[in-house]
């Protein structure tokens, strides 16, 4: 289902990747409806009673974001421009909970307009921005605080926030003192705790400690009469890139955190998925450019560079990789690498995989996640298209650059400001 071979050739749904690639040209993004529908539900049958706030910094592609809010999924948003996307897109705002640590006093504004469910906030001085931005507006403010639980999740360094010496969240031991102050805070009104322990989390354990700890802080909070509605755990299931991984599903986070928080029948969970909503839905289609040999090693060139998918050069990540169509040539050592000026412009080092042809069509899978949204022009190349596939249509949700595009701007400028 989704995405596999039939026959010798890929397929994404029911469309073939060489068909796909003849009607729009390469690299493209390509995602399947389906896997996105089946995704999104199963948080949603999980988190039945809850909300599910898809956290839109995965991929913010404005039809994706429809076709999310369509599906009843909230949004957890880190910028302005996030807001101004998922209002566009349909979502409720009272789904909508902000984070991230450095909300400018525009955004905070733009915010409490728009009448969002929740800050979850990182600091105290936001805190106090936030009072004071809600009183000039004579609004109240609902928040959270983000509690860092300092636990290890595991995983890549620039992806774990969880920790102590983090920039995220508040410390777990200056939590009740930061409720206690806010509580005395006029534009106010506290309504619940958040925790984010980081990202491609492969492992329940990491979940259930840190749930623990946030449950011992509501405890001492109700002891000093402050009363929470809402407990959002955060995001980051992980997802399988590589074969022995086996990620946890949506249903055996909500029963380990359920096993911790289930005694609070007053509070609503909170969760914010983003990788494992949109990562395994789509692959990018690539074409080989040239091979060549330096020294011992075997290259191949690709047309996919570090501007359509820096996850390999920033995180070391890990893509499996696909030929379109099935070959009968063995895999031998080499670079699977894109055409950008930087060492650092690689998909795979040091993987077995087929000496393609020039010509050729390779798909790099679970780009859905931090894909498309980490996507520049560096070295003044288009950004790429992006298509869904949904059953035999195939919609267009983003279009390629033009030159033009990479002009837009930085003419007809005013000459001094
Ligand atoms: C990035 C982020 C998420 C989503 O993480 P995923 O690993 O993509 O699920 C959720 N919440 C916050 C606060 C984040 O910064």
């Amino acid at each position: 289902m989704g995405i596999k071979y039939i026959k010798n050739e890929l397929f994404i749904e029911q469309i073939s990747a060489v068909k796909l690639a003849e009607l729009c040209d390469t690299p493209t993004y390509v995602y399947s409806k389906k896997l996105i529908l089946n995704n999104f539900n199963s948080y949603k049958k999980a988190f039945n009673n809850d909300i599910v706030c898809y956290a839109v910094k995965a991929n913010s592609n404005q039809t994706l974001l429809e076709i999310l809010s369509n599906l009843g999924a909230g949004a957890d948003i880190v910028s302005g421009g996030e807001l101004f996307k998922v209002l566009r897109a349909g979502i409720n705002p009272q789904k909508i909970v902000y984070s991230g640590v450095g909300k400018t006093a525009e955004e905070i504004k733009y915010a409490l307009e728009s009448n969002i469910l929740m800050f979850n906030v990182e600091s105290y001085e936001e805190l106090c921005a936030i009072n004071k931005i809600a009183k000039q507006m004579n609004k109240k403010a609902r928040i959270a605080f983000r509690v860092n639980p300092n636990v290890d999740p595991d995983t890549h360094k620039y992806i774990a926030t969880g920790k102590h010496g983090t920039k995220f969240g508040i410390k777990y031991e200056d939590a009740i003192d930061m409720y206690i102050s806010a509580s005395k805070m006029a534009n106010i009104e506290i309504i619940g705790i958040d925790t984010h322990i980081g990202s491609q989390i492969l492992k329940i354990e990491p979940y259930k400690l840190a749930a623990l700890k946030i449950s011992k802080l509501i405890d001492k909070l109700e002891s000093l009469n402050i009363h929470l509605k809402y407990i959002d755990i955060g995001g980051g299931l992980g997802i399988k890139y590589e074969k022995n991984q086996k990620p946890p599903k949506p249903i055996e986070l909500k029963k380990a955190v359920m096993s911790v928080f289930g005694k609070y029948k007053d509070k609503t969970l909170i969760v914010e998925p983003g990788r494992s909503i949109i990562g395994n839905t789509g692959v990018m289609l690539g074409k080989v450019i040239y091979r060549k040999k330096s020294g011992n090693k075997n290259f191949l060139i690709v047309d996919i560079g570090m501007n359509d998918l820096i996850r390999p050069t920033l995180y070391d990540a890990y893509h499996n990789i696909l030929p379109v169509k099935k070959t009968s040539k063995k895999p031998i050592t080499l670079d699977i690498v894109g055409p950008i000026c930087e060492s650092g412009d690689f998909i795979a080092k040091d993987r077995k995989f087929p000496l393609l042809e020039q010509g050729d069509l390779i798909a790099v899978e679970c780009i859905g996640a931090y894909g498309s949204a980490m996507s520049s022009q560096y070295n003044s190349r288009k950004r790429s298209r992006g298509i869904i596939v949904d059953g035999k249509k195939v919609i267009h949700i983003r279009r390629r650059d033009e030159f033009e595009d990479l002009l837009r701007l930085e003419e007809n400028l005013e000459k001094y400001l």
